[in-house]
């Protein structure tokens, strides 16, 4: 079938209307119209080929997506015509290796089938994202968007809020724990807001003063600007029991596992394009851990909408028409978003190629 999106045709070109063939949705594949996509640091990173050579294009980016069923294949069960459904940075995986079957398909052992710059099923047709008007997927890989939600402010919680909830829920983020989240973007604001949910005390390391009121309001009970508090810092030290590190720059992680507490965990979420040197002694005393985590799994996403229906936590936004991505990733490269762009994909309507 025919679609209608935004590609990126070259590594760092400005994206442009692009008109692309997705598969014939197959017996157990539904299809989605579009209705929303956020705009993820990720999308940067890959259309400005950032990660050592990985981008294909031309390029359609987009892993946020939320729409509605608008056909379902013969042997769907999950989903019906007109439900509220969404697709997060995956749309397939192996289905048989161990991580698959432990409902960890982000660690699928072949890779999940990403949604864009990946590859379908069949090993060879590239796939293309949400900046688009429609999508096929099987029915295994697509989320129910919980009612309370709204399909706009959702549609971040599709990586965003899962890249967050993920390592709060596995290192036991609750009461009496102490949560550092270093970056207050699109990530970090979920995190903010999840962590606040669970119960947690959570403390926010921004790198200006400009969001300290706002963070506030998300739930965080302090609030640090790293470029000036070099005395905080200090008093920080030995400080959290979970640091999660968002950002997409590189920074100095030895100054930042220097707060973590006797059997702190860092955890590495953001991807910058730099290497980041380590010094084994911030490591080796108070026994500190440094960890990593990418996304989550599907039934885990499925845990967090329905958690974030619960708490009416969703995803501040900046709705923009796809006319506009091209300043948005300027000003997401800037820090400037409060706190994720959000395409409204009925700005395709009436655009041509
Ligand atoms: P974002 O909205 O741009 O947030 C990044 C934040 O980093 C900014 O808001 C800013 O926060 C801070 N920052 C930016 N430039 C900085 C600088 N020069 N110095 C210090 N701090 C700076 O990006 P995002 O969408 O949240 O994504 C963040 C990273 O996570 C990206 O690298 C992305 O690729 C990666 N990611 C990973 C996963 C995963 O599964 N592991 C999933 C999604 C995204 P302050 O203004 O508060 O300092
Ligand atoms: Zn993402
Ligand atoms: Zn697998």
């Amino acid at each position: 079938m025919k679609v209608l999106g935004y590609a990126a045709q070259q590594a760092k070109a400005p994206l442009r209307p692009y008109t692309f063939e997705r598969r014939n949705p197959g017996d157990n594949d539904v299809v989605i119209e579009i209705q929303y996509c956020g705009i993820c640091h990720t999308d940067v990173h890959q259309v400005n080929d950032e990660w050592g050579g990985k981008s294909t294009y031309p390029m359609v980016p987009g892993h946020e997506i939320t729409g509605i069923v608008t056909r379902v294949g013969p042997k769907v069960e999950r989903y019906k015509v007109d439900d509220r459904v969404g697709i997060g940075c995956f749309i397939d995986s192996c289905r048989q290796c161990t991580p698959c079957l432990e409902g960890l398909e982000q660690y699928c052992k072949e890779g999940p089938n990403l949604t864009y710059n990946g590859v379908e099923k069949d090993g060879k047709t590239r796939t293309q994202g949400g900046y688009s008007n429609k999508i096929v997927a099987d029915e295994n890989y697509v989320l129910h968007i919980p009612d309370n939600l709204p399909m706009d402010r959702a549609a971040p919680l599709l990586c965003a809020g899962i890249t967050m909830y993920s390592p709060l829920m596995h290192w036991k983020a609750g009461p009496g724990k102490r949560i550092g989240i270093i970056g207050l973007g699109g990530l970090g604001h979920m995190g903010v807001k999840i962590a606040h949910a669970l119960g947690t005390e959570v403390t926010v390391l921004s790198h200006s003063n400009k969001k300290r009121d706002e963070a506030k309001k998300m739930g965080a009970d302090k609030f640090y600007d790293t470029s000036v508090d070099t005395d905080s810092l200090k008093n920080l030290e030995s400080y959290f029991d979970l640091i999660i590190n968002t950002l997409s720059v590189e920074i100095d992680w030895n100054r930042y596992l220097n707060l973590l507490a006797l059997d702190g965990t860092m955890v590495v979420v953001g991807i910058p394009e730099k290497e980041t040197t380590l010094a084994a002694s911030s490591l080796i005393k108070p026994r500190r851990s440094l960890a990593g985590s990418v996304i989550g799994g599907i039934q885990e996403n499925q845990e967090m909408l329905d958690f974030c229906n619960e708490h009416n936590i969703t995803s501040d936004i900046e709705l923009i028409p796809i006319q506009k991505v091209n300043e948005a990733y300027q000003r997401l490269v800037n820090s400037d978003v409060r706190y994720r762009f959000v395409i409204d994909t009925k700005s395709l309507d009436g655009q041509t190629e």
